[in-house]
């Protein structure tokens, strides 16, 4: 799948030291534009396969402003949403595909990334016939149902020679980064506590959400996975241990998944986090207690406006499109042959975290190693 110029690239960049010093401090000696014309994009493909409310709502509007990508075929189980979506962004007939004649995607040379966002348990299916048909892949959160699924997903985009990245927006957007360039910097000592939550109030009880075999779980897989990532991106650190409590206010409609879960890791340098992920209520917030005072973000996890604050002062860096800065990065990645800033790997460290947390809540909340 790699197109000569990348090996080319590499090969140079291996050779010279002045690209081995320009990629020890992040610099591309190759701008996007010289692999943009030699391989004749400008912009690269990207095909979304599942054209529901994520996908409808937030990223083919963030396709509208990407500058190095843009939303070039669909791929969808529903009719109807063909010629809607055909006609809103001029789209080809050639570059829609349903479930069936999705492995056909491989000869369309329109699209170059294929962008999962169906429910869960398809994850892993789809990026893996995504990766064989030779496409790069962006695969939703949570990446799969389980560590081996994500690491089968790893292994058939290693296979093809194709880049996997999941759909963590929040590692691209300034305030979150601030708290990962803390946790390097140590700038007010070491890290003690991180209070991490993310919550809100699920409607339609009929949902794929609400159903363990589509999601794999409740809150926890769906929004708690941003807790997790909170307490990771706060600490720079992989938890050693955890212990979980489920909480459950109506045992009919969450009858087959949690609705709320509180849980507390450990990490090697003896910080503690605590955790809790809901269907039940909203919250949207994160708190980090170091050394020598606090920061945090909040709201932390949604679409629109982040805020955050360090010690007694806002942090004041801009809103962006997250879905949009996540895409052009990726995008970029590919046209660089870079490695993305989020991958699958970290998708697998997540579920990892999220299988010791179910074994703690079957186990009675009993502390389990990661
Ligand atoms: P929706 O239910 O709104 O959409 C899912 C789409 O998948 C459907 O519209 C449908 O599209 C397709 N689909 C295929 N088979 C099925 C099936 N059996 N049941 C239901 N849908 C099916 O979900 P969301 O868009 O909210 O979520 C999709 C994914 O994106 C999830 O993994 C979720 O976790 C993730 N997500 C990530 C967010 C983020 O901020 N990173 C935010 C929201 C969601 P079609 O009709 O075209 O076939």
């Amino acid at each position: 799948m790699k197109s000569k110029i990348f090996v080319d690239r590499r090969s140079f960049v291996k050779k010279t030291s002045i690209g081995v010093g320009a990629a020890a401090i992040g610099l591309s000696l190759f701008p996007d534009f010289a692999f943009a014309s030699q391989t004749g994009k400008k912009k690269l493909g990207v095909a979304l396969v599942g054209l529901g409310n994520y996908a409808g709502g937030q990223l083919a509007p963030a396709l509208l402003q990407t500058k190095n990508c843009y939303l070039a075929g669909i791929v969808t189980g529903t009719k109807s949403k063909e010629a809607e979506w055909m006609t809103k962004y001029n789209i080809p007939k050639k570059n829609v595909y349903n479930y069936d004649n999705f492995d056909d995607i491989k000869k369309n040379k329109d699209i170059d990334i294929v962008y999962v966002v169906l429910p869960n348990s398809m994850h892993a299916e789809y990026t893996i016939r995504a990766a064989k048909a030779g496409k790069h892949v962006l695969c939703e959160k949570p990446m799969a149902l389980s560590v081996d699924d994500c690491q089968r997903m790893i292994d058939a985009c290693k296979t093809a020679n194709v880049k996997l990245s999941v759909g963590y927006r929040l590692n691209y957007e300034p305030h979150n980064q601030k708290i990962k360039e803390l946790a390097r910097t140590k700038e007010f000592g070491k890290i003690k506590y991180v209070r991490s939550e993310f919550g809100f109030r699920i409607g339609d009880p009929t949902q794929w959400r609400l159903k363990k075999a589509m999601a794999g779980g409740g809150a926890v897989m769906d929004v708690g996975v941003y807790c997790i990532q909170a307490c990771r991106m706060a600490t720079g650190e992989e938890p050693i241990s955890i212990s979980a409590q489920e909480f459950k206010t109506d045992p009919v409609k969450f009858s087959d998944v949690d609705e709320t879960v509180a849980w507390q890791m450990e990490f090697p340098s003896g910080a503690l986090s605590n955790s809790t992920t809901s269907y039940n209520f909203s919250t949207n917030e994160y708190l980090i207690c170091t050394e020598n005072g606090k920061y945090g973000v909040g709201p932390a996890f949604g679409y629109g406006k982040i805020a955050g604050f360090i010690k007694d002062k806002p942090m004041g860096f801009p809103i962006v499109n997250h879905q949009a800065t996540q895409m052009d990065a990726f995008s970029k990645n590919v046209m660089t042959d870079t490695e993305p800033i989020v991958t699958g790997d970290l998708g697998l460290r997540d579920m990892k975290i999220v299988e010791a947390l179910y074994k703690s809540l079957a186990s009675g909340g009993k502390r389990v190693k990661v």
